[in-house]
């Protein structure tokens, strides 16, 4: 580690659960962020200024005056000039830590581009507003053995779970999609972004811990209320009849 890592990371590095080793483990560690909204703002920053090897971030959308309430990594500049999210967010990025190697894709994340826009990376982080998509992410990630960080927000509360290889899925918490998209939206609940910042903060910081191999990687499906405060943790079994767990026999057999 050079002096400018040193000064830099100075903080994170006196952590005990980080130290030298786990720093140069996030040099290493690479992640694509779904969604560059309330949430993959939050994240991207989080994870930039820890000292990420590399973020990729994807987003086809720009930046509106509605955005700038929880949208933590864009101004009304940006909002004026109907800018491009994935690239002001690399530019601010950039400016923040030149030491993370950024790429910013401005297109939609969907079933038939999922293999190139998300291969060559260690984890999946979700930013997403949509189960569409979040199904796509979810399925790749099963399929190759790659770790997919879920988090979503609606109104006050918000949920996240790590959905890792060979464990229960998307799928097997939200049983079909026309389930996941029957409910109100944040259109009609709206966000507040006190709980974007609580749960890309979760998803980040569990994002560092997959990065450093941590051994306290939570394994709970979570979800916040902060209104009305509640919280609850969840273990989520695997859906026999969920296609991971398919997927998994099919690997099984074929190693
Ligand atoms: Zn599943």
């Amino acid at each position: 580690m050079n002096r400018d890592e040193a000064e830099r990371y100075l903080r994170q590095l006196a952590f005990s659960g980080i130290g030298q080793k786990g720093q140069g483990r996030l040099k290493k560690a690479s992640a694509a962020i779904v969604g560059m909204g309330a949430l993959g703002s939050a994240i991207a920053n989080s994870l930039c200024r820890a000292g990420f090897g590399f973020l990729r971030l994807i987003d086809a959308d720009v930046v509106e005056a509605s955005n700038l309430q929880r949208q933590i990594l864009y101004n009304e500049e940006d909002a004026r000039l109907k800018r491009k999210k994935a690239v002001c967010a690399k530019e601010k990025l950039a400016s923040t830590n030149s030491l993370v190697r950024l790429e910013a894709i401005t297109e939609k994340l969907d079933a038939q581009n999922a293999d190139k826009l998300l291969s060559g990376v260690d984890m999946v982080l979700d930013g997403l507003d949509n189960f569409d998509t979040r199904f796509v992410i979810n399925e790749y990630c099963v399929k190759n053995a790659v770790p997919y960080i879920y988090g979503g927000v609606l109104a006050d509360s918000g949920v996240s779970m790590n959905i890792m290889p060979g464990g229960p899925c998307l799928g097997c918490i939200v049983s079909s999609l026309v389930d996941a998209k029957s409910g109100p939206g944040p259109e009609t609940k709206g966000v507040l972004n006190q709980i974007v910042a609580i749960i890309a903060a979760i998803q980040s910081v569990e994002a560092m811990k997959l990065a450093v191999k941590s051994r306290f990687l939570r394994r709970s499906l979570l979800s916040f209320s902060i209104w009305d405060f509640s919280f609850t943790e969840i273990e989520v079994e695997p859906r026999k009849d969920c296609f991971c767990q398919k997927s998994v026999d099919f690997m099984d057999q074929k190693f």
